[in-house]
């Protein structure tokens, strides 16, 4: 080494060591704490293998949010609570047999999901599969041969995939021959789950059995029934219906601020989940409310004392309509201006790559993760400047910002491929990437202490009257 290249460093020493001085030495406890010592990957695992899918309404989902209640309260946080947003008339879960088959002319097995409220099979129902009659002449012809039959229909029974063209007569006429339930095919082999508790009750929940299967399944009975052979499938798709009405929560937890403990800024991720088969729940979205719960054990673990406090919300009801969070923008207008900013992880297994806000936002958003980008080099982040706080996207940052309360879904990065797990059999823990959410629950504790210490709220837009 050179005495000049010597001097050089030693100018660079000292010059870092004046930043240095002026950042919060909290944040590099908080760093090695969520790099070194993460516990992300436990809490995923739990919500993944130990609950499994988290339908709103399910007795699963409350199972795990009073795991969460008493996970939030053994990390020692404060106002820990179900907040109640409203209920569901009718609870249900996939229960019982999960089976699909075709049997004749050879067997193979058929990969499947059927709509959540929906009506199952009473056991495994055997049967012959024609296909659908798509005109009300073809209706005629076979009108007395449908009942008893699995029927094979033109198209996706909804989700990602068109829907059937068959008129609406010519359908309803179907179900009503006493037909075992409608088979639809997938648009490829991801089988999407959906579905509604709306016009349902305990007493009533009409509708024949529909199931959908992959693309290849669907192709298979298809084709050997232009064979003109016969074709025979087993299905055994069950659920429990709950009687309603039942109350439904959202999961609260404090990190109390020592300055100013009623502003806030809320760290959050929906909890609830599909339940298709195959499905634990996992990207969508145990990792935003397992990034949420490592944050609070982070921040807890450092010792971070935020001026503000910390609120942390693990949404329910987001699935069927962003419930949680936007009864809480209803039930909470007291609340709203003190909230500095909502932070919102749900876009899967990804990391933290940043975030989307308005211009004004940009300089302390863009020191707040500078410290994360620098623990985590190879996962690049950076902030992206809009002329508006995004409103639309369904998920629970679009409540907050529609009234002006700056909500952040964090821009999900990295190579995970969102569209193989969501609401469809792949959503396990085995799709889980560890480094990623590591990195999640890190940038999570830095951000969220980092703007509950700013001498203000976070700018916002003005609002319109
Ligand atoms: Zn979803």
């Amino acid at each position: 080494m050179t005495f000049l290249s010597r001097s050089v460093l030693l100018v660079t020493l000292v010059t870092m060591s004046s930043a240095q001085a002026q950042t919060d030495p909290k944040i590099d406890q908080i760093i090695n704490e969520g790099k070194y010592h993460s516990q992300v990957m436990n809490h995923l695992t739990y919500i993944s293998k130990n609950i499994g899918p988290r339908l709103t309404g399910s007795p699963r989902l409350y199972k795990a949010q009073q795991w969460a209640v008493n996970k939030f309260k053994q990390l020692g946080l404060k106002n820990v609570h179900l907040e109640k947003w409203g209920e569901v008339p009718v609870g249900w879960d996939r229960a019982g047999l999960q089976v699909a088959k075709m049997v004749e002319p050879f067997e193979s097995d058929m990969v499947f999901t059927m709509s959540a409220w929906s009506n199952g099979t009473k056991g495994i129902v055997k049967a012959e599969v024609v296909k659908a009659p798509e005109t009300a002449e073809q209706l005629e012809k076979v009108k007395a041969n449908l009942k008893g039959k699995w029927i094979l229909f033109p198209g996706s029974a909804g989700g990602r995939g068109g829907f059937s063209s068959i008129p609406a007569e010519v359908s309803d006429a179907i179900d009503a021959s006493g037909i075992a339930g409608r088979i639809y095919g997938s648009r490829n082999e991801l089988v999407i789950t959906s579905g509604s508790w709306t016009g349902k009750t305990y007493e009533a929940h009409p509708g024949v059995t529909r199931i959908t299967v992959r693309k290849s399944d669907y192709d298979r009975l298809a084709r050997n029934i232009d064979f003109g052979r016969h074709v025979v499938v087993a299905i055994g798709s069950e659920g429990t219906w709950y009687k309603g009405p039942i109350p439904q929560y959202n999961v609260v937890a404090d990190i109390p601020g020592t300055e100013k403990p009623d502003e806030f800024v809320i760290v959050s991720g929906h909890y609830d989940s599909w339940n298709g088969p195959g499905s634990e729940g996992t990207c969508d979205n145990g990792t935003g409310s397992s990034t949420a719960i490592e944050a609070a054990r982070i921040l807890m673990k450092s010792g971070a004392k935020p001026k503000r406090t910390i609120r942390f919300i693990l949404w329910s009801g987001e699935e069927q309509g962003i419930y949680g969070s936007s009864n809480y923008v209803k039930l909470h207008p007291e609340l709203l201006p003190k909230i500095s900013a909502v932070l919102v992880d749900d876009g899967g297994t990804g990391y933290q790559g940043g975030y989307d806000c308005i211009a004004s936002q940009l300089p302390i958003l863009d020191a707040a993760i500078a410290p994360v980008a620098k623990a985590f080099p190879d996962l690049p982040m950076k902030n992206r400047v809009h002329e508006k706080m995004p409103q639309g996207g369904g998920s629970d940052h679009a409540p907050f910002n529609r009234i002006g309360v700056p909500g952040f879904f964090t821009i999900e990065s990295g190579d995970a491929d969102y569209n193989f797990v969501h609401h469809t059999q792949f959503d396990n823990l085995e799709q889980a990437r560890p480094n990623y959410l590591i990195q999640s629950a890190t940038n999570h504790a830095v951000v969220s202490y980092t703007l509950a210490n700013l001498p203000d709220l976070l700018p916002r837009e003005a609002q319109k009257q």
